[in-house]
C-alpha cells in the first residue's frame, strides 16, 4: 500500500482535494487524521462499522510504590515527572517498560477503552477515522490504529489527510511514499524544513492556494519548496470556492479540476 499524505494549513484547501480524490481514485483508503473533529465522514456515505479502541497504559499504586525513581530513569520518553512520578497521558506511548522495571510490581498495565475507529465503505473505497471518548487523551496511538487497520485492507492506496507539521502529521510523514503540500498564505519556510525532516521521500508534490498570498512570499515559498524537492503542480481555485465546492462535494470548476487531475497523473 502507498501511503499519500496530504498536509497543509488548516482551510487550505486540503478538504477539497481529497474529494476530488475520492470521485477519481479506485481501489482507496482515505484516513482522516483529525480524531478531535474528523471531517471527512460528513462527504461520504457508504457501510458502517463502529470499533472500540483500546489501550494498555501504565497505572501506578501509590500504596506499593516506594519511591525509587527507577521508573522514571527507565521512560525513554520521558513521561513520568520527577516531582510526583506522575505519568503524562500525553506524552506515554504505552509501551511497558517502567512496568517491567518496577520490582515492586506498583505499575501495571490497564486495558481502558480512549475512543473508536470507525470504518465507511462504498464499493472499492473505504473511509477510516476515529473519535475519541471525551477527555481522553492518546490521539497518536489512535491515529495509529487508523493506519495499522488501513495496512491490513490491502488497498493500493492510502490518501492520508493531516493537519500542519505537528506530531500527528509527523507519524504519517514518516510512512509516507508521497507527499502533497497545500501551500497557502498562511504556510510559513518551516512546515517544508519539518516535512523534511520527517520524510526522505523524493515524490512531493505542492499545490497553490493563491488567495491572499503576497507574491514576493508565494515566489519565496515555492522557490524554497521547489529546492527541497517540490514539484509544482498547478493553482487551486480560491478558498472561497473551495469551501463550497467541499460543502457540495461535487466539483465543475475547472481550475480545481485541473489541479486534481494533475495530481491523479503523477500519484
Ligand atoms: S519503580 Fe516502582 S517503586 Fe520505584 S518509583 Fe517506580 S513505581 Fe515506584
Ligand atoms: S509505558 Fe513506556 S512511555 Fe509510558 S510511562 Fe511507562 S516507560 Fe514511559
Amino acid at each position: 500500500m502507498r501511503s499519500i499524505v496530504i498536509t497543509g494549513a488548516p482551510q487550505s484547501g486540503k478538504t477539497s482535494i481529497i474529494l476530488g480524490l475520492l470521485s477519481r481514485l479506485d481501489n482507496s483508503i482515505f484516513i482522516d487524521t483529525k480524531v478531535d473533529v474528523p471531517l471527512l465522514y460528513k462527504f461520504f456515505t457508504g457501510q458502517e462499522t463502529r470499533n472500540p479502541f483500546h489501550i494498555k497504559a501504565p497505572v501506578r499504586n501509590f500504596m506499593v510504590c516506594v519511591g525509587c525513581q527507577l521508573c522514571l530513569k527507565r521512560c525513554p520518553f520521558g513521561a513520568i515527572y520527577e516531582e510526583d512520578l506522575w505519568i503524562d497521558p500525553l506524552e506515554c506511548e504505552c509501551c511497558g517498560l517502567c512496568v517491567q522495571q518496577c520490582a515492586q510490581k506498583a505499575l501495571q498495565m490497564v486495558n481502558m477503552q480512549i475512543g473508536e475507529w470507525i470504518k465507511l465503505e462504498k464499493e472499492s473505497k473505504i473511509l477510516l477515522y476515529g473519535k475519541l471518548m471525551p477527555g481522553a487523551t492518546g490521539e497518536g496511538l489512535l491515529v495509529e490504529e487508523l493506519y495499522n487497520q488501513a495496512t491490513a485492507l490491502s488497498k493500493d492506496l492510502a490518501i492520508i489527510e493531516t493537519y500542519g507539521v505537528g506530531e500527528i502529521a509527523a507519524r504519517m510523514l514518516s510512512k509516507a511514499s508521497d507527499v502533497i503540500l497545500v501551500l497557502d498564505p498562511f504556510t510559513n519556510e518551516e512546515v517544508i524544513d519539518r516535512i523534511n525532516n520527517f520524510c526522505d521521500t523524493s515524490k512531493k508534490y505542492l499545490l497553490l492556494n493563491k488567495k491572499g498570498m503576497d507574491i514576493d512570499k508565494e515566489k519565496l515559498l515555492v522557490q524554497k519548496a521547489e529546492a527541497n524537492g517540490f514539484k509544482l503542480l498547478s493553482a487551486l481555485p480560491y478558498q472561497e470556492d473551495l469551501k463550497v465546492l467541499s460543502e457540495q462535494a461535487i466539483c465543475n470548476n475547472e481550475m480545481f479540476n485541473k489541479a486534481v487531475n494533475s495530481l491523479v497523473q503523477e500519484l
